[in-house]
């Protein structure tokens, strides 16, 4: 039977219903190149970098471009795009108006990271937009506090809308061993055979809380997609480079390695919440998950969200409409009395008979070079992490 089921698999259909490439390769970028020289040139933010790459590789399907009006418009106000389509965050390339008095509507302009052009966009629409009103819907807050609502603020105040096209990989190609394309996790999963796949999300250090949840998912499922965000963060989040050493440490001594998938996802943190459950869902749809782990305080910041509101935000939607199935979690953690990691579903016992660690404390440990205990962190972790924070503290006192 093995060999004939693993022919069968069928992936899972991406968002929309085919697979975005806008890639540009061999004479046709060369070409493309060569005309770039006589283009407007635009300079992209990080965020816009990492959003131009992921439209390319077709991790935002059914996306070609950085948004019109009418999809931003309706993304904005009701999460679908202007087809119905669900779709809950506005990607956008905002410029400011001295930078865009020569672009016209029609116009062909060339993408730009420092010196290097990384892609080229037929722009078809030129317009303004309410960022109050955009992040009062999208972020649920208008306080320039929130790290999502100050970079909306403090970009552009004009949409340039169209599609794109690829020509080099954005400067920061760092972790290339994981950074699998859609398409490539798509083959991944289907040489192994899995049918069913559950995507998790992280900024953070696998601790064994999320390493419980994790394999309860695996537990229903064929294979686990490790899929870590390494775009930008904000200032205070544990580096991507620490984060991967902890993963690989982790993956090396406590997962089945035929059972699960690293990979990075290159997009930049909005910290929306809700609406990034949502988005981020839908991403690893297109990567070819069938599922997807969705903690409490999901993609969340400070007390802008509600404890559960990434996960009551699902109800908003037909489970057809999405195609990709949420798992819902609650916080976990090792309880003495169970002498294993529960949650408050799956555990009677009282708080003192909890490890329970916050973050600051975390830290404060670390910081100390003091290991954290083995029911709440693998010692391997760890060590990684102890690591990186004196690497941080030597480079910042150097
Ligand atoms: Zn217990």
């Amino acid at each position: 039977m093995g060999k004939g089921r693993r022919s069968t698999v069928t992936p899972i259909r991406p968002h929309g219903g085919t697979l975005v490439n806008r890639l540009v390769r061999g004479v046709l970028r060369e070409a493309a190149i060569e005309r770039a020289r006589e283009l407007p040139r635009i300079q992209l933010h990080p965020q816009s970098v990492s959003d131009l790459e992921l439209i390319a590789v077709g991790g935002f399907s059914p996306l070609t471009g950085f948004m019109g009006r009418a999809d931003y418009e309706s993304v904005v106000e009701t999460m679908r795009l202007a087809n119905g389509l669900v779709w809950s965050l506005p990607i956008t390339l905002a410029v400011r108006k001295d930078a865009a008095v020569n672009i016209g509507e029609g116009d062909e302009i060339a993408l730009y990271e420092g010196d290097c052009i990384l892609g080229l966009m037929t722009v078809e629409e030129k317009f303004g937009y309410d960022k109050v009103r955009e992040a009062g819907e999208v972020f649920r807050t208008t306080d320039e506090a929130h790290p999502g609502v100050a970079r909306l603020y403090a970009q552009g105040d004009l949409l340039l809308g169209g599609p794109i096209t690829l020509l080099n990989w954005p400067g920061d190609q760092s972790f290339s061993e994981f950074r699998h394309s859609p398409a490539q996790t798509r083959r991944m999963f289907a040489q192994r055979g899995w049918r069913r796949v559950v995507g998790f999300q992280t900024r953070s250090p696998i601790h064994r809380a999320h390493e419980y949840i994790q394999k309860a998912a695996l537990e229903i499922v064929d294979g686990l997609f490790l899929h870590p965000l390494v775009g930008e963060t904000r200032p205070g989040d544990i580096p991507a480079e620490v984060r991967m050493k902890s993963y690989q440490a982790i993956l090396r001594d406590y997962y089945p390695p035929e059972r699960v998938i690293l990979g990075v996802f290159p997009a930049a943190m909005r910290y929306a919440g809700p609406r990034e459950a949502i988005f981020h869902a839908l991403c690893r749809k297109n990567y070819g998950c069938t599922h997807f782990i969705v903690g409490r305080d999901h993609a969340g910041i400070g007390k802008y969200y509600g404890t559960y509101d990434a996960q009551l935000i699902f109800d908003e939607f037909r489970p057809e409409e999405l195609g990709i199935t949420p798992l819902f979690f609650e916080h976990a953690f090792f309880c003495r009395k169970c002498g294993a990691v529960v949650t408050a579903k799956t555990c009677p016992h009282d708080r003192e008979d909890h490890t329970y660690l916050s973050g600051t404390q975390v830290r404060d440990m670390l910081a100390r070079g003091q290991p954290l205990p083995p029911e709440f962190t693998r010692p391997e972790v760890a060590q990684v992490l102890i690591e990186g924070y004196r690497a941080a503290q030597e480079e910042t006192s150097a």
